[in-house]
């Protein structure tokens, strides 16, 4: 199988002297996932910060986002990928579903920020996942389609394989203790993963899903299970670096 990832997406939570005590704590304990890539994601002003708490160890950094643009200039407000890059930032989170439905981001600005992502050498990692009514209405594969659709379209299937990480987070199990049970899970990774094998079959064996949405230490042995779950995109639980670590323990 392909390594496993497990991803921290620490949102707008953190200060200087509660990232310390984080970053110390999944530091001190990451023998016990010798074999996970750990990754966190704090918030963008944090991110110098976050780097110099990591140091020599193995811990991987993350953008939670970036400006739709491949050049510098006048943007403001916005995080021009290459200042993530420079910071030492090896992924990007693109489209996380709070940014979708609170930042009025569009599949066609997400796609976007995926490609500059790519260009700017950051490994984009394409949030997507349906909402309740979506479920319910029996319309999960259709909004997962055009979803990973849209970035396919855009930026090509072969942007995908190693060099993307795709996160299925179903918007009704994000922060609401609520997760998606493990075959839930698998069947939308088998369906995405399907998705880019219906156009490249070569490379979507080397892509990974990460599984997002309430995961927890006690959940995250089973969810990680699945066939085609990569490992997990971490909310709440990432805050508090015992739980982080007991869920990497599970991946
Ligand atoms: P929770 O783990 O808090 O449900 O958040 C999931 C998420 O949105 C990670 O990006």
């Amino acid at each position: 199988k392909r390594q496993y990832l497990v991803a921290g997406n620490w949102k707008m939570n953190g200060s200087l002297e509660a990232n310390r005590t984080l970053v110390a704590g999944i530091a001190a304990g990451l023998e016990a996932c010798a074999q996970v890539e750990v990754l966190v994601c704090p918030a963008a002003v944090h991110i110098g910060q976050v780097r110099e708490l990591i140091g020599s160890t193995r811990i991987r950094l993350g953008g939670q986002n970036l400006a739709d643009q491949e050049k510098a200039g006048a943007f403001t407000g916005e995080t021009h990928g290459a200042m993530l890059k420079e910071l030492g930032c090896s992924y990007v989170l693109v489209g996380h579903s709070e940014r979708r439905a609170l930042y009025g981001e569009t599949d066609a600005i997400v796609a976007a920020k995926f490609k500059v992502a790519q260009a700017l050498g950051l490994v984009p990692v394409l949030c997507l996942g349906e909402t309740l009514e979506e479920r319910d209405g029996n319309r999960t594969e259709a909004v997962l389609g055009r979803q990973l659709g849209a970035v396919i379209d855009a930026a090509g299937v072969a942007a995908f394989g190693a060099k993307a990480v795709i996160a299925y987070e179903p918007v009704w199990a994000i922060g609401t203790g609520r997760t998606a049970t493990a075959a839930q899970a698998q069947a939308a990774h088998a369906f995405l993963r399907g998705q880019l094998a219906n156009r490249d079959a070569t490379i979507t064996g080397s892509t990974r899903i990460l599984y997002g949405g309430s995961v927890k230490p006690d959940n995250a042995l089973e969810l990680f299970a699945g066939a085609d779950v990569d490992g997990g995109l971490i909310g709440g639980a990432s805050l508090k670096s015992s739980d982080f670590l007991a869920i990497c323990a599970g991946a």
